[in-house]
């Protein structure tokens, strides 16, 4: 058991704190899902295309369907006429009868661009199906993806939370002067700022046989400064 027990424990809670960090930080579904998250976008983009040129098509076939409606109620009233009494001439009756056979004949070939607009939106609502099926997939996948990584987030920010609460109660262990210096040399030396002498290697990049010898003669339970980096090393 050495005074620098604590300080040893929170350099390694520390290194756990930052571990956990960065595999929250690195957590695969996260790009995972910014890229289901593009394929969503562009597939929404050709749908709403292709939705447009459905949408065209509807309108022309409703123009044409409109016009047939118009001459249908033509040749109604046009019939009335011919048949209602009206009509005395035979020229007239006649003229009548010539101007329903051509407006029938104007209503059959609407109807056939109306048969046109039909067999023209049969492929366009197939491309919707398979767009909306896509659309689908992907939101499904995305949905996986963002439980999954809740999930993960979950477990790992309990870990955190874990490991919090332990560095708090060894903070508590610790020389607040020594903390403060500790945290000054944890951005260059990270998880080995503070080593222990095992009576071979004080610093493990400054270790001269002046500086070995400085360590041997310390007392023991002591805390040394590499002269070179500043790194901590605790004489046990
Ligand atoms: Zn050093």
């Amino acid at each position: 058991m050495s005074r620098f027990d604590a300080l040893l424990a929170l350099q390694d809670l520390d290194t756990s704190i930052e571990q956990l960090e960065h595999r929250l930080a690195g957590l695969p579904e996260r790009a995972q899902i910014a890229e289901g998250e593009r394929l969503a976008e562009s597939l929404a983009a050709n749908r709403a295309e292709v939705q447009g040129r459905r949408d065209d098509i509807q309108r022309v076939q409703k123009r044409l369907e409109d016009e047939v409606a118009m001459i249908e109620a033509k040749v109604v009233a046009e019939n009335d006429k011919l048949y209602g009494g009206g009509v005395t001439s035979p020229k007239d009756a006649q003229a009548l009868t010539d101007e329903i056979a051509s407006l029938k004949r104007h209503q059959e070939h609407l109807e056939d661009q109306v048969i046109e607009q039909m067999e023209a939106a049969e492929p366009v609502d197939a491309e919707l199906a398979s767009s909306d099926g896509s659309i689908a997939e992907v939101a499904a996948r995305l949905d996986a993806l963002r439980a999954a990584l809740g999930e993960q987030e979950g477990e790992i920010n309990a870990e955190l939370a874990t490991v919090q609460t332990e560095r708090e109660s060894a903070l508590g262990g610790v020389d607040e002067e020594l903390v403060a210096k500790y945290q000054r040399m944890r951005p260059r030396h990270d998880a080995a700022t503070v080593v222990v002498f095992d009576g071979k290697v004080g610093c493990p990049l400054h270790s001269s046989s002046m500086e070995l010898d400085r360590c041997k003669k310390a007392d023991s339970d002591s805390l040394l400064e590499c002269p070179e980096c500043g790194r901590l090393i605790v004489i046990p």
